[in-house]
C-alpha cells in the first residue's frame, strides 16, 4: 500500500496506458492553447479538435495528474449544494440553467465514452447518497423534493430497500439518482485525451506553462523547452494550478481526500455489497464514499491526507468503519492507497474567470468535477470556436479573489479529519 502525493493508486494500476504525449520541445502555434490535461482541458481539446480547430494542450506533469486521476469516480449530476441554493446564489435564470446543464452532464460523459469507445469501467446505474441518521434522512428528503420539483426522477428509498442497495444496515435511507454512475477516472481522462489526439489535438505532457506573454495579437506561453503562440487560451488547471495562474488555486480552500482499495471481493460478497453497481457516499460532514471497481475491489474514501501520520490513522479508521458497515467483510487489507486535493470555493459553486483578453478558465468544482469538468470543457470550446459568448455561459464572470484564511482552513480540514478518525478508531 503506497499513498504518496504523486500516487494515483488503484487507478494507475488498472487504467489502460496513456497515449503518447511528448514533451514540448519547439516553438509552435495553435488556434487555442489549453493549460492542464484533466477533464476540463481534455474535453475542451476533444470538442475543439472534432470541430476542425487545432488545439495544443500543455500539461505540467501527465494526463490526469490532478483531481482527474485521483478521484472516487462518481459521475454525479448537479453540485454539492442543495439544488435550490444554486438559483438563490446565481439568480433564477442562470441558476436553473446551471442545474439543467450539470443535470445533463453525466449523459454527456457516458455518451462520449460510448462514442469514442473509451475503456473506463463505465457503469450507469445511478449513485446512492446515503443518510447517516435522522438528520441525513431529512436532508435527503429535502434534496429529493427540490429535484422532483424540477422534474428529475430521483428516488428516496428507505429501510429494507436502502439496506439491499447498499448491502449495509447502517443507512436508514438512500437517495438514488438515476442520471449518475461510476467510471475509472484515470482511464476516462486518458480516453478523452486519446480521442482528442485522434481528431488532431496535440497534447504535451511534462510541459508546464511557466509564463504567458502578451503579443498583442495573441499569447505566447513558455514551457521549459518550447513555447506555444495562440490567439486564445483556456486555463483548465483547477485545484492543481501553479505557474502563471496559481491564483486559481489560491481561490480555493484545499480539502484533502483519500481512497483505499481492497483486493477483489469474492463473488458472495459482491452479490450483497452494492449489488446493483451504484457508487455511494454519505451525508456526514466528514463524509465517506464507497464503490466497487470492475474487478470487485471495494474503494473506500474519506476526508484526510495520507501524510503526517495520516496513512496509519486513516487506514485503521477505515478498517473499523468498513467492519461496521459490512461486518461480513471479515479481515480487511488494503492493496492501494492514494489521496488528492479537492478545491472548495466559498459558496461551493464553480468559478468562471476571464483572466485576460481571450484567456478564460473554469475551476472550483468542489469535488464534483467529472461531469461538470467535461461539460464546461465543451462550453469553453464553444466560446473559443465563437459559437457562444462568455456571457452566455451558465456561470457569471467573477473577479479572482483569494480565499480568506485559506491555509488555516486547509490545515483545519486535514487535522480535523485526522483527529476525528483517530478518535473514532479508538473509542
Ligand atoms: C480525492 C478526490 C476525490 C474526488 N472525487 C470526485 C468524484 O467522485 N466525482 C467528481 O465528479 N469529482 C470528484 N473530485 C473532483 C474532480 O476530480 C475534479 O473536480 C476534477 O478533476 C477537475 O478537473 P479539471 O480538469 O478541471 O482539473 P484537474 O483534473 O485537477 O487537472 C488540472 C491539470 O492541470 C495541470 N496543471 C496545473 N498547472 C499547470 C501549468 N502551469 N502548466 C500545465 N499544466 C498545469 C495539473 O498538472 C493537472 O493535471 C475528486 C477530487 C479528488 C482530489
Amino acid at each position: 500500500m503506497q499513498g504518496g502525493q504523486d500516487s494515483h493508486g488503484l487507478w494507475a494500476a488498472s487504467a489502460p496506458p496513456a497515449p503518447m504525449t511528448p514533451r514540448l520541445s519547439a516553438s509552435i502555434s495553435a488556434d487555442v492553447a489549453i493549460i492542464g490535461a484533466g477533464y476540463t482541458g481534455c474535453s475542451a481539446a476533444l470538442h475543439l479538435a472534432s470541430a476542425g480547430v487545432s488545439p495544443v494542450v500543455l500539461e505540467a506533469s501527465e494526463i490526469g495528474f490532478g483531481g482527474a486521476g485521483r478521484n472516487v469516480g462518481l459521475v454525479n449530476a448537479g453540485l454539492w449544494v442543495m439544488p435550490d441554493a444554486v438559483p438563490a446564489a446565481l439568480g433564477e435564470l442562470r441558476g436553473e440553467r446551471l442545474l439543467k446543464q450539470l443535470g445533463e452532464a453525466p449523459a454527456l460523459v457516458f455518451d462520449l465514452i460510448a462514442r469514442h469507445d473509451i475503456a473506463c469501467e463505465a457503469v450507469r446505474a445511478g449513485t446512492l447518497h446515503c443518510a447517516a441518521g435522522g438528520h441525513g434522512v431529512r436532508e435527503l428528503a429535502e434534496r429529493a423534493r427540490q429535484w422532483r420539483r424540477r422534474g428529475v426522477a430521483v428516488e428516496l428509498l428507505e429501510g429494507r430497500e436502502a439496506a439491499r442497495l447498499t448491502g449495509s444496515n447502517a443507512f436508514p435511507a438512500v437517495l438514488l439518482d438515476p442520471r449518475a454512475g461510476t467510471i475509472q477516472p484515470l482511464a476516462y481522462v486518458r480516453g478523452l485525451a486519446a480521442a482528442a489526439i485522434r481528431y488532431g489535438a496535440q497534447i504535451h505532457a511534462q510541459s508546464p506553462a511557466l509564463a504567458c506573454e502578451d503579443l498583442g495579437h495573441g499569447w505566447r506561453i513558455t514551457t521549459p523547452h518550447g513555447s506555444v503562440t495562440a490567439p486564445r487560451v483556456i486555463v483548465a488547471t483547477d485545484a492543481y494550478s501553479w505557474g502563471p495562474w496559481a491564483a486559481l488555486c489560491r481561490e480555493q480552500v484545499p480539502l484533502p481526500y483519500f481512497n483505499l482499495a481492497t483486493a477483489p471481493l469474492p463473488p458472495e460478497l459482491r452479490a450483497v455489497i452494492l449489488p446493483e453497481g451504484q457508487g455511494a457516499w454519505d451525508t456526514k460532514s466528514i463524509l465517506s464514499s464507497f464503490r466497487l471497481d470492475a474487478q470487485g475491489r471495494l474503494v473506500f474514501g474519506s476526508v484526510g491526507a495520507l501524510r503526517n501520520g495520516g496513512t496509519r490513522v486513516h487506514a485503521q479508521w477505515a478498517r473499523r468503519e468498513l467492519a461496521r458497515l459490512f461486518p461480513e467483510l471479515g479481515r480487511i487489507n488494503f492493496n492501494h492507497a492514494w489521496y488528492g486535493t479537492i478545491g472548495m470555493t466559498r459558496d461551493a459553486l464553480p468559478r468562471l474567470h476571464e483572466l485576460d483578453r481571450n484567456i478564460i478558465s473554469i475551476s472550483g468544482y468542489n469535488g464534483r468535477g467529472i461531469a461538470p469538468g467535461t461539460s464546461f470543457g465543451r462550453e469553453l470550446a464553444r466560446v473559443a470556436l465563437g459559437e457562444q459568448s462568455v456571457d452566455a455561459l451558465a456561470l457569471p464572470r467573477t473577479p479572482l479573489r483569494p480565499a480568506q484564511l485559506r491555509t488555516l482552513k486547509g490545515v483545519t480540514y486535514e487535522a480535523g479529519a485526522l483527529l476525528a478518525h483517530f478518535t473514532a478508531a479508538r473509542f
